[in-house]
């Protein structure tokens, strides 16, 4: 490790230029974020596979699976036993969707990719970022000092808002939710268990978190992107939502639903996209008060 950004660890944002080793990126809740969590089923055919504090999610299908998101470089070994602990295949992962295409959400894509020979899926932006393997100025978290690097993602395909992304039965949803950054985007389903069908939403980060200096209400030559950023919690908070999961699993309780879970209770199936969407909306709203004091 060089240098210590203290405003980045402020943040819990990568310290130390890891320019030389993409493949395993230092942070302070790195090791934190990437304890391993064994696989569960959420509904149906949607199961998660992420880290016990990065989501990673699989849509299984008989013509071929979806993963969405890879947490850090780090997590991909761990994403893919997961997989093959419930029983399925990393070769017949078809396509590889990303929410945000920061290091603890896309870092492990690129292997996961490679593994499993998979078409990557994202907004414009994202696209542009994993093939780069590292954010754009416009990213609220860029760090111009000691920018941060992940594995580049080979085969990255960019999808606009309402695309449909259709494998076997399952037709997966992308919706563009900026915000947390410019190419944020939530992704949503129908899983069916039990003679009924349920809309299973991914949800992206909605939180406003940024490097010092960065102002979601603009200025520096940078736009005002807090009434977009605003939007896309309205439109989180308003979607038809059976079952949801964020990209941090605590940001919507994954775990402790797990825990409540029993063979007669499926503690998943109540929804919660319009309490996420409030409680981000608080937060939001106290970060723009701060930026405007
Ligand atoms: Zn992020």
């Amino acid at each position: 490790m060089k240098r210590l950004a203290t405003a980045a660890i402020a943040l819990g944002l990568p310290f130390g230029a890891n320019a030389g080793d993409p493949g395993h990126i230092h942070c302070n809740s790195c090791e934190a974020w990437n304890v391993a969590q064994k696989p569960f089923k959420i509904v149906g055919n949607t199961y998660y596979v992420g880290t016990k504090e990065l989501s990673a999610m699989l849509v299984t299908t008989p013509q071929g699976h979806v993963l969405l998101d890879g947490a850090l470089p780090q997590s991909a070994a761990q994403i893919e036993a997961n997989i093959k602990a419930l029983g399925f295949r990393i070769q017949d992962v078809k396509y590889i969707l990303n929410s945000h295409a920061h290091w603890d959400h896309a870092g492990g894509i690129s292997a996961l990719q490679k593994a499993s020979g998979a078409t990557v899926l994202a907004s414009e932006w994202g696209a542009r970022v994993m093939r780069a393997g590292t954010v754009e100025k416009d990213d609220p978290q860029y760090d111009a000092k000691e920018p941060v690097h992940f594995p580049k993602v080979a085969n990255v395909r960019a999808v606009k808002d309402n695309e449909v992304i259709r494998i076997g039965d399952v037709a997966i949803t992308a919706l563009m939710t900026p915000g947390h950054t410019p190419g944020s985007t939530s992704w949503t389903w129908k899983s069916c268990e039990g003679g009924k069908c349920y809309d299973v939403v991914y949800a992206d980060s909605l939180t406003a978190v940024s490097m010092d200096g960065f102002r979601f209400t603009g200025g520096g030559g940078r736009p005002d992107v807090s009434g977009s950023f605003r939007s896309t919690i309205e439109r989180v908070g308003k979607l038809k939502c059976d079952v949801i999961v964020s990209t941090h699993p605590g940001f919507t309780d994954t775990l402790k639903k797990l825990a409540a879970t029993t063979p007669s209770h499926n503690a998943f199936l109540g929804g919660g996209c319009a309490e996420y969407a409030a409680s981000s909306l608080k937060r939001f709203e106290e970060r723009l008060a701060n930026e405007r004091r």
